[in-house]
């Protein structure tokens, strides 16, 4: 028998507060390569801060975390910095820079932290572009596209450094209903290749279709986790049903 590979990301015993608030309760979490997770819960519930501290985003205080074999506990701005290479993260609002075209936002980390020349830059830029059918948007700036556009060029640029995982935070939620399925399309296309996910998401649609496990986090932990068609068929936990019974 192989032994099992190591996980990717790797929570044991999580804590984190801000202030007095503890808003990471002993959190343990193992995703394995090419798992895809959806995080769901009520608003406040920690999701965010939760995959924030994958990519060092947000500190933790106690506990560990691993990712890609990396502890993150210390304050090692060497860890922080090959982490934040190795994980690709997409959030509600975007956040591409204005000022720069579609084709600067995604050649901008190769060019500089990646160490690839220009050509070599734009050669796979245009490439993601591509990935998330936007090519012909490339000259453009950000804010002359759809938010439907905006979040795909997000994914485009994360894509550009070749992560070993993604998160995804929300990155529908900021959307106008008709154009959460071409960004939903272009998660689950990702999926498909084999990327190990993270997201943050409330479309249970996409959950179903894509998720391997969703974990339901209330007040700072996670309260139960399973596979889609457990989680949204029978939720083991009142916290759990009575949050179905509000989004579905
Ligand atoms: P979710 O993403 O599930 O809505 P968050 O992770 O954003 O939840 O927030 C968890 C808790 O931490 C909430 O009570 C929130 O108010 C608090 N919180 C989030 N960010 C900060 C911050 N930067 N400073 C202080 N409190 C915060
Ligand atoms: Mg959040």
């Amino acid at each position: 028998m192989t032994p099992a590979a190591d996980p990717v990301i790797r929570f044991e015993r999580v804590n984190k507060w801000y202030g007095a608030a503890h808003v990471l309760r002993d959190i343990d979490l193992d995703v394995a390569a090419g798992e895809r997770v959806v995080i769901c819960g009520p608003s406040g519930s920690g999701k965010s801060t939760l995959i924030r501290c994958i990519n060092a985003l947000e500190r933790h205080q106690e506990g560990r975390l691993t990712v890609n074999g990396t502890r993150l506990d210390d304050d090692d701005p060497q860890a922080v910095a090959r982490v934040r290479r190795e994980v690709g993260m997409v959030f509600q609002q975007f956040n591409l820079f204005p000022h720069l075209t579609v084709l600067e936002n995604l050649t901008l980390a190769p060019s500089t932290v990646g160490g690839l020349s220009r050509a070599q830059a734009e050669e796979r830029a245009l490439a993601q572009l591509q990935r998330v059918r936007i090519a012909e948007h490339a000259a453009k700036y950000p804010l002359q596209l759809s938010g439907g556009q905006q979040q795909r060029v997000a994914i485009a640029r994360a894509l550009c450094l070749r992560p070993r995982v993604m998160l995804f935070d929300e990155p529908t939620s900021a959307l106008d209903p008709e154009m959460i399925q071409e960004v939903l399309q272009v998660m689950e296309e990702l999926a498909g290749q084999g990327m190990t996910m993270l997201c943050v998401t409330h479309e249970m649609g996409f959950a179903r279709a894509v998720a391997d496990r969703v974990v339901f986090m209330d007040q700072g932990q996670i309260v139960e986790q399973a596979d889609p068609a457990t989680f949204f068929g029978a939720p083991r936990t009142a916290r759990a049903a009575d949050f179905l019974s509000r989004i579905l």
